[in-house]
């Protein structure tokens, strides 16, 4: 016989074998038990173990049935002692209902005796046993005979019982107790390598709880550093590479920012990659290659690209929009078969949402700071404009007045006369600026309003030719005109046509000066055309394209006086009219303005 089991035998001796002698209760008192029961260390040992409430497991079902096979006894129990309950993990033999209840209340435990004691518990007849007769397992269970091994954990906390139990009385074996010990010890094996299992599975979710706690703090760190690296200066490029270099690793391995440029193509302005060899491929290819992934390069397209997984890893690209107004592209990626996860995904988000902002705002302070050049641009030369006829107009007064006060060699009629005209030229002169600045304010604000009335195209170009019979003259061009035997009658405003010849016709004696000019009407169906010729310095490639906004002016011509509107007016009229004006030039060899009009009205919602 082993150690042990003389060691059980000795054990089962101590308590008691029948009713007589001191018994259970002589030797702790049921005061004793609740404390050793609540004692909050032992407690905390039978919560380590996860166990309490989990379901019936073969593990422990297989020992409690070897048990009642080696040591034939009917019911065998793997029993967890709560402070106010026994918790069977496993019950094997159980009469319902407590084998699917799987629990019982205090007063029907004799497992709380081993565990009050750390001792073997050992009954042949409860109902002669002086205390365990009152305890209601014996009516309700019908338990008998009893023995108990505790389960003990290796820290010494006693957390509940191994028991095997008879509905006859029986006098157990030493064999019997011998199997019942070690198949307890196989049992607290099995519960101490779930403790540890449990343990870890625990610490595994701290770790992870905690790395996820780091990861938000470092997110939240994340946004609220973009957040002031986006607030730096104005210079969005150098903004937005900064930017993709704090999203790096954090938020993806790689990060691309795109901005949709005026002419509607996307321009790479940031580059990151966490691999650094990928990062200097990246930016070593042209601008035109598509670079993180390969796709169309079209705004329209960009919304609509998202791969959150593939062995290709991920691919986001999010679209910067403010305003409902897309303003560029960001692009996430991530390594081979690395997946974008949810938050990084809504991280993600959150950049690009500070990103758009940030280009958006720099975009304001960019276009208040040109609206603020142009004006100031725009000061000088108006003030300019209005000194040059000013000034003519005091010389011009002064020599008339000193004219007319001399007594020796009065003015001349033709000299008076030729005078006058001057001063009225130049009075002309500044009555023009003065409409033009006022129409320009009246343009901006939208108010420039008309009515439209039957006008001849051909009856408004040979007026206004007329009226400047004497200027031409003066200036030396010859001006032809065709195409004016026929009406070309349409619904326009007679006035602010008049202005569009006039403005054209008053840039071909500015800036051909001494050369033929030409006026052409044509008609077809729908269409009336004119088209002011001439043959001056004409206006570069470039240039062209700038002329017909406000205050622009050729770059070539720097000694010709001008507020830099009237094409911008002549654009708008005829804008509203419904038409359209192009320019056909050559630097040297002159231009060709063409203004095209509806001849029937036009519906007005397709104004502009
Ligand atoms: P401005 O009062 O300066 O003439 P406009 O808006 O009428 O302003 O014209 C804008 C610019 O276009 C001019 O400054 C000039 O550079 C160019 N331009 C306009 N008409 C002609 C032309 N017939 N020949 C050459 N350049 C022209």
């Amino acid at each position: 016989m082993s150690d042990s089991h003389t060691e059980v035998q000795a054990h089962g001796a101590l308590v008691t074998s029948s009713g007589e002698g001191s018994g259970v209760g002589a030797e702790k008192t049921l005061r004793e038990i609740q404390q050793v029961l609540l004692c909050q260390r032992r407690l905390d040992a039978l919560r380590r173990t996860a166990l309490l409430d989990t379901p019936a497991e073969e593990a422990f079902d297989r020992l409690a049935r070897l048990a009642t096979r080696m040591i034939n006894a009917p019911v065998g129990l793997v029993t967890l002692v709560d402070k106010d309950r026994q918790f069977f993990k496993s019950c094997v033999g159980l009469p319902p209902p407590w084998c699917d209840v799987r629990q019982t209340p205090l007063t029907h435990s004799f497992c709380m005796h081993v565990v009050a004691t750390g001792e073997p518990l050992i009954i042949e007849d409860a109902r002669l046993h002086p205390v365990l007769r009152e305890n209601l397992a014996v009516d309700q269970l019908g338990v008998v005979a009893y023995a108990g091994m505790p389960l003990t954990t290796s820290e010494g906390e006693v957390i509940g019982t191994f028991c095997v139990l008879d509905t006859q009385p029986r006098v157990w074996t030493d064999d019997d107790l011998y199997v019942l010990n070690e198949l307890a010890t196989s049992v607290m094996t099995e519960i101490e390598l779930r403790t540890r299992r449990a343990l870890e599975t625990q610490a595994r979710a701290v770790e992870a709880a905690r790395a996820e706690a780091e990861a938000a703090r470092q997110r939240f760190a994340l946004l609220a550093e973009l957040s002031a690296v986006l607030a730096e200066g104005f210079d969005v490029r150098a903004m937005l590479a900064r930017a993709a270099r704090w999203v790096v690793p954090l938020v993806a391995d790689g990060c691309m920012v795109e901005l949709l440029e005026r002419d509607g193509r996307l321009r790479r302005v940031a580059v990151v990659h966490r691999d650094a060899a990928e990062e200097a491929r990246l930016r070593s290819l042209p601008e035109s290659l598509a670079l993180l992934e390969p796709e169309p390069k079209d705004a329209s397209l960009v919304a609509g690209h998202v791969r959150l997984t593939g062995p290709e890893g991920a691919c986001l690209r999010l679209p910067l929009t403010s305003h409902d107004r897309v303003l560029g592209v960001a692009t996430f990626t991530t390594q081979p078969s690395r997946p974008l996860r949810e938050v990084e995904l809504s991280l993600a988000q959150e950049v690009a949402r500070r990103m758009a902002m940030a280009i958006e705002s720099a975009r304001l302070y960019e276009e208040a700071h040109e609206a603020i050049q142009l004006r100031d641009r725009f000061l000088s030369i108006a003030s300019h404009e209005l000194r040059t006829p000013l000034t003519a107009l005091r010389l011009q007064a002064q020599s008339l007045l000193r004219g007319m006060s001399q007594p020796v060699r009065p003015l001349a009629q033709g000299e008076l006369t030729n005078k006058v005209r001057g001063i009225s030229r130049q009075v002309e002169r500044l009555g023009l600026l003065v409409d033009e600045l006022l129409d320009i304010s009246r343009l901006s604000e939208g108010h420039l309003s008309f009515h439209f009335e039957d006008v001849d195209l051909v009856d408004v170009v040979r007026e206004v030719a007329a009226r400047f019979r004497e200027e031409l003259a003066q200036a030396g061009n010859v001006l032809m005109m065709t195409g004016l035997d026929v009406s070309v009658v349409g619904r326009w405003n007679r006035l602010r046509l008049e202005q569009v010849v006039v403005n054209l016709l008053t840039n071909a004696i500015k800036y051909g000066r001494g050369r033929p000019i030409s006026m052409e009407v044509r008609a077809d169906v729908d269409r009336a055309r004119l088209i002011v010729r001439d043959e001056g310095i004409g206006i570069s490639p470039q240039d062209q394209a700038r002329i017909f906004e406000r205050f622009e002016r050729a770059v070539s011509e720097q000694h010709y006086t001008g507020l830099g509107l009237g094409l911008w007016i002549v654009r708008e009229i005829v804008r509203k009219l419904g038409g359209s004006i192009s320019v056909n030039s050559m630097p040297g060899v002159g231009s060709a303005f063409l203004v095209e009009l509806p001849l029937h009205p036009v519906p007005v919602s397709l104004l502009h």
